[in-house]
């Protein structure tokens, strides 16, 4: 069954999805019309997934749709915004059909009442080259009241929420990697869950305003992202590997080969958020964590100004050097290609 054309795909998927959104027109006007609100700004960022880099061609569509909202979602969380809509490109080549569609729809529809988000508009094209979809989300935040990567001080904490590299971790899984052939099934397939489905952690986002001095969600591994957001504000930071907050399954591997470690700590898609807050209000962000249904663990401290260096230690140890900065596979190979599905029961403590 091929594609239908554009404009029924639109009125019969894309529309229905944007009835409960005045700002959309209907979907049937040239741009969708959206009020500004007293006293907030607009958040609004931008992320693509494209097939056979982002996600496997041959991954469930529903999940395909999840991942394309979600890893938008966490840079709302990032920025500690209350997300609100979003317009979606579609790049659709020939090799979809109608089923497809479907499924992608009801994945979509799914995660938007998760979300709580509203469908304004978008775009739909047809490409030779790999699918893909582009979200541009929409968020509010009270004026003055963002989160932003630039106001850590010396003396700070330094906070991550959820557990490091079950991204990265997970990804090996997906692949069905060798490395991971002793685990444990439930472990293994644990991992790859939390692969393909980022839970993103906006009600924590939302719980630091006024809390954090600096945060930034962590797409592209903790070593590397840290020291992004040690640059931008200017300082050194200093972490305590043995404060990691590690799930059963990572722990698991970490404690059975050091690669596992590095893996974690330079791997990507974790979409945890990571945060520093002057230390006198360490009560106020476990209380924050505690709202909001999300674990958060101090995992170390910014040392002193600086240009964004990061070091690793043991308390009282030896520095841990990671070898490599970003997300590499533990065989050698490297890229951020291939994912699985997302099951539609996995968890999303933070939504709404
Ligand atoms: P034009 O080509 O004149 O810009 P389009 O045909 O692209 O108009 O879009 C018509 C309407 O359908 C617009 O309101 C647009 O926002 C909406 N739309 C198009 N594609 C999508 C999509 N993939 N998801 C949601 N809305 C869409
Ligand atoms: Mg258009």
């Amino acid at each position: 069954m091929a594609l239908r054309p554009e404009f029924e795909l639109i009125g019969s998927l894309f529309r229905p999805l944007a009835e409960g959104a005045p700002e959309a027109l209907s979907l049937a006007d040239d741009a969708a019309l959206i009020p500004a609100r007293c006293g907030q700004e607009q958040v609004v960022s931008v992320d693509t997934v494209l097939a056979g880099v982002h996600f496997l061609e041959t991954d469930p569509p529903g999940d395909v749709a999840r991942k394309a909202l979600r890893v938008n979602l966490s840079d709302m969380a990032a920025m500690g915004a209350d997300p609100a809509g979003f317009l979606l490109a579609a790049l659709l080549s020939d090799r979809l059909d109608d089923g497809w569609m479907e499924a992608f729809h009801a994945g979509l529809k799914a995660d938007m009442e998760t979300f709580g988000l509203s469908l304004y508009g978008g775009d739909t094209v047809s490409t030779p080259g790999p699918f893909g979809f582009s979200v541009t989300i929409l968020g509010y935040v009270p004026e003055g009241m963002a989160l932003r990567r630039s106001g850590a001080a010396p003396g700070d904490d330094v906070w991550l929420s959820g557990t490091l590299g079950d991204g990265a971790l997970g990804l090996l899984a997906c692949r069905d990697d060798p490395a991971l052939a002793g685990l444990a099934p439930e472990h293994h397939q644990w991992l790859s869950e939390r692969y393909r489905c980022p839970r993103p952690r906006v009600s924590l986002g939302r719980a630091l305003r006024g809390l954090a001095s600096a945060a930034m969600d962590v797409s592209d591994g903790l070593f590397n992202d840290a020291a992004h957001m040690a640059r931008a504000s200017g300082v050194c930071v200093e972490i305590d590997r043995s404060a990691l907050p590690l799930s059963p399954a990572a722990r698991i591997l970490c404690q059975s080969d050091a690669r596992f470690l590095e893996t974690a700590v330079t791997g990507g898609d974790d979409y945890e958020l990571l945060f520093c807050a002057p230390e006198t209000v360490r009560d106020r962000v476990l209380a924050a964590g505690q709202a909001s249904g999300t674990p958060v663990t101090r995992i170390g401290r910014v040392t002193g100004p600086g240009e964004g260096q990061v070091s690793l230690r043991d308390v009282g140890g030896a520095p841990f050097r990671p070898r490599r900065g970003g997300w590499v596979h533990l065989a050698g190979g490297s890229g951020d290609d291939g994912s699985g599905g997302c099951s539609p029961g996995d968890a999303v403590e933070n939504a709404g």
